[in-house]
């Protein structure tokens, strides 16, 4: 089996309010875990990029931790000419506050905090702008870009839309519902397509859908 370089993505990225406050989102790192270390188990040469989680990172990996959007984007940006395969499994905030406390804010008299957000660099569009020659990478010639996508409705119709607007190879899109919690380690089901208009159904734990996602990026 051909060796490549892959680069994964997981986890939520924390949006610092001020020292004690941050947004995010109830993302576990599940799921980008999982492929990381089937990727090693395959002995690809992995990169986990991971924002916060409670997770151990994989054995065989090369793990480097961030904490917001601004910081995953300055790794990504370091790694991705090396990168083969680039798989953005994180929950991206899209936003941060547009100024951190560096004190912690004080509840004030009035009943309304107004907090002014801007938006975060879309990471994944951003390193596309860019073609690199792979002439030192492993296997690949040319770079794949994988993406995923959380919808709470019209799932096929927005995945497609990211998969064209962000130039993806693939993308991994799941359901968040009243009876669909897609967080977390459990039994889920997710609809991938491709930009060659392959369109499947996967189900099952994250780790099997990891093994089946890897299998089709070994083919891409
Ligand atoms: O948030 P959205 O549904 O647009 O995410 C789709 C894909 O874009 C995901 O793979 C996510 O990791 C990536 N993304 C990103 N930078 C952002 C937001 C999302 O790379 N600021």
């Amino acid at each position: 089996m051909k060796r490549l370089d892959i680069l994964i993505t997981a986890g939520p990225t924390r949006e610092y309010i001020d020292p004690v406050r941050f947004i995010s989102n109830p993302s576990t790192g599940k799921m980008g875990y999982e492929i990381a270390q089937e990727s090693a188990r395959r002995r690809h040469k992995t990169i986990l990029i991971s924002g916060p989680t409670y997770l151990r990172p994989p054995k065989g990996v090369r793990f480097i931790s961030v904490i917001s959007a601004i910081d995953m984007n300055k790794e990504v940006k370091k790694y991705f000419p090396h990168t083969g395969v680039l798989i953005m499994c994180a929950a991206v905030s899209d936003y941060r506050v547009k100024r951190y406390s560096l004190t912690k804010i004080k509840r004030g008299k009035t009943v309304e905090l107004n907090l002014k957000m801007v938006r975060n660099p879309d990471i994944i569009k951003e390193v596309q702008r860019h073609t690199y020659k792979l002439k030192h990478t492993l296997g690949a010639k040319m770079q794949s870009v994988v993406g995923f996508a959380l919808e709470t409705e019209d799932v096929e119709k927005n995945a497609r839309q990211k998969l064209k607007e962000k130039k993806l190879d693939m993308i991994v899109a799941s359901k968040v519902s009243k009876d669909t919690n897609p967080f977390g380690d459990i039994k889920t089901e997710v609809s991938v397509f491709t930009k060659n208009g392959e369109k499947y159904r996967l189900k099952g734990s994250k780790k099997k859908i990891a093994k089946i996602l890897l299998d089709k990026i070994e083919n891409m």
